[in-house]
């Protein structure tokens, strides 16, 4: 399904135009024509890098009163990189767009231009769970006008143990609002979230073999313990070109795994939560730029991080769970290209 034969009008479709999307993927050719026709409750389950922050953010745009100096649209995720990641895309996909104003609001920075931002009038507002419950604590940010509230990756923020703070904003929200619950997984507690604050929803699932998924090889090597950081080496060193995210299970790994890297001459760094969100955003921008080649960090650390070329995925440790490993592999294959992801 082609953008154009969504009704969305000239400066949306103008604006995806200029992003080069062509065709809607999966989920948003589910997600977007629903959304544009119905206030109705939705739960859109759909694996990392399948495009849902399109699936709601060009309906919100699309819905969004630019004439009204009020919150009308909020949406929630779990972290600080996400809520730029979002607040970018939803900025990109209004640049034509001349009234509209889209805050980002989340905790590690200076809270004086946020609510600026809010006090100036803005219509869409994206944040971590605390920020908001902070500026709505301080009475800055109201919510009673709110008529589209997105939970974007609600088995992570609930993950992440945001349930209370979820539990404080979606109360300062009016009753007969649409709410948007985005996820890759459905655990009990966000089936448990989505019976306490939804009303008669459609759930929208796409089957879980992506495109992402297909465009990924998955490869495994069998080392004993001791071998395992001589592995990686081996596996950088035939690589060179290699542009990839290692992941780690617990921090001290990540720190460790990254600091033998950079000793032993590897263009690598490490991102994991001791970090202060300046040395956060700082390694984060060195990765973006290509600066480093090799980012060592936790899941909680990279979730969301919104790198399409990355050449390889690298499990150093093998989660837990099914679908960390489903969601680490996503990092890589996106948008068509084609990617690697190697358990050591
Ligand atoms: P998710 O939130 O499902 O993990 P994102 O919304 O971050 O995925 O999208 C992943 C990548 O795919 C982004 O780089 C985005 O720009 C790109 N993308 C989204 N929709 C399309 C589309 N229709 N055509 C091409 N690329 C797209
Ligand atoms: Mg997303």
């Amino acid at each position: 399904m082609n953008f154009n034969s969504l009704k969305i009008g000239d400066r949306l479709l103008k604006a995806i135009t200029d992003l080069k999307f062509e065709k809607l993927t999966p989920v948003q050719e589910k997600v977007i024509p629903y959304l544009i026709d119905k206030n109705e409750d939705l739960i859109a389950l759909a694996q990392t890098g399948t495009g849902k922050t399109a699936a709601f953010g060009i309906p919100i745009v699309h819905k969004i009163n630019c004439d009204k100096k009020y919150p009308q649209a909020i949406i929630l995720s779990p972290t600080r990189e996400l809520c730029l990641q979002i607040s970018k895309d939803l900025i990109a996909y209004s640049k034509y767009f001349e009234n509209i104003n889209i805050t980002a609001i989340y905790g590690g920075s200076n809270i004086q231009p946020q609510i600026k931002s809010v006090r100036s009038g803005t219509q869409i507002v994206v944040g971590t769970p605390g920020r908001v419950k902070d500026l709505i604590n301080r009475k800055v940010l109201k919510l009673k006008t709110i008529e589209i509230v997105v939970l974007d990756e609600a088995d992570e923020m609930l993950n992440m143990g945001f349930k209370e703070d979820l539990d404080a904003i979606l109360s300062e929200t009016p009753s007969n609002k649409q709410t948007l619950l985005f996820s890759a997984t459905m655990p009990n507690e966000v089936m448990k979230l989505s019976k306490t604050y939804m009303d008669k929803f459609k759930t929208i699932e796409v089957a879980s073999r992506n495109e992402g998924a297909k465009n990924v090889d998955h490869h495994y090597y069998m080392v004993n313990a001791k071998d395992r950081y001589n592995a990686l080496r081996r596996i950088c060193d035939i690589n060179p070109k290699i542009y990839g995210i290692i992941f780690c299970r617990t921090r001290r790994d990540t720190k460790n795994v990254a600091d033998k890297l950079m000793n032993d001459g590897y263009n690598a760094d490490a991102l994991h939560g001791d970090l202060s969100q300046s040395q956060r955003d700082h390694v984060m921008s060195k990765f973006r730029n290509r600066n480093i080649q090799l980012l060592v960090a936790t899941d909680v650390a990279a979730r969301g991080i919104d790198i399409d070329n990355l050449t390889h995925v690298i499990n150093y440790n093998l989660p837990d769970e099914n679908e960390v490993y489903v969601h680490r592999s996503g990092r890589t294959g996106r948008a068509g290209r084609k990617g690697i992801s190697i358990i050591i």
